[in-house]
């Protein structure tokens, strides 16, 4: 775990998991500390920032958890450390209840899905703590429940899984209303950006390549130039993916075209998985999805 003081009030804990790292951010505001997401499902990254939040004495005020998106590598360690509030968006308790009833379908998952919570606060379009100069706020796009945190005291904007390096997770189909939200960002005076998985950035370039390959993405029509392992990653899930929740939407017209362009591009080199499984999982999440809708 690498600990990282930021600001004059927040302290950033990078953890390791796979594909990315996971970073839990914590504000220490004059009544309550504030813990920005909580990790993954079976992996106890909490457990160790609750030992380092406790050699600090840091747990003396009442904690308040944010929950950034349902997500399950975000809300792994709800239980491990006791909260007046767990927060999250309207919509976020309804989807968390799908991530467990889903999880409860595993034995290895069974014991976490029991300690996972639906948020008990929740908001819809901005939450303000005004003591406590900490702000949260609506911002979908990466899924329609994610929420981002900002602490006026120290100008820090915490994102969660809103932008994601080197390219954005795309999940949900109002891609217009995700660039809306990264439009949005560009609007507030931020010193620092902290993403939920590896990186702090600043400035605003980033929101700009990220708000430019969602365009490029919605047009099918991304330039793979300099793509890494990391980028073809992102993006074949997210024609996948994109296209599940068109059709649970019921565009299946759209959700076909990602799906025959998914179909052709994974069998680009530079975008087919090196890992075997991966490809054949990929394979049957598109057949299976072409087949439903002819
Ligand atoms: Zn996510």
């Amino acid at each position: 775990m690498e600990v990282q003081k930021i600001g004059s009030r927040g302290i950033l804990f990078n953890l390791p998991s796979q594909p990315y790292s996971v970073q839990i951010y914590t504000i220490n505001s004059p009544n309550y500390l504030f813990i920005v997401d909580t990790g993954v499902v079976l992996e106890n990254q909490m457990e160790e920032v609750k030992k380092y939040l406790e050699e600090n004495n840091l747990l003396t005020k009442p904690v308040i958890i944010i929950n950034s998106h349902h997500h399950h590598d975000h809300i792994g360690g709800l239980d491990v450390i006791e909260s007046k509030f767990i927060i999250g968006h309207t919509l976020s308790s309804e989807r968390l209840q799908q991530t467990i009833e889903l999880l409860e379908n595993y034995e290895a998952y069974q014991p976490a899905a029991k300690k996972l919570k639906p948020p008990n606060l929740t908001f819809e379009k901005e939450l303000v703590f005004a003591d406590e100069g900490v702000e949260l706020f609506y911002s979908p796009g990466h899924t329609e429940d994610s929420i981002s945190c900002y602490d006026r005291v120290d100008k820090i904007l915490i994102v969660g899984d809103t932008l994601v390096d080197p390219l954005p997770s795309i999940n949900w189909y109002k891609l217009d209303r995700f660039i809306e939200t990264l439009e949005s960002y560009k609007k507030i005076e931020f010193n620092k950006m902290i993403l939920a998985h590896e990186k702090v950035l600043e400035g605003t370039e980033f929101i700009d390549e990220t708000i430019y390959y969602i365009k490029k993405f919605k047009a099918l029509e991304v330039d793979f130039t300099g793509f890494t392992e990391n980028h073809a990653l992102m993006y074949r899930w997210g024609l996948v993916n994109l296209a599940k929740n068109l059709m649970r939407a019921g565009k299946v017209e759209e959700a076909k075209k990602y799906l025959l362009k998914a179909k052709t591009d994974i069998e680009n080199p530079i975008i087919k998985p090196k890992d075997e499984s991966e490809y054949q999982g990929l394979i049957e999440e598109i057949e299976k999805g072409l087949k439903e809708y002819k």
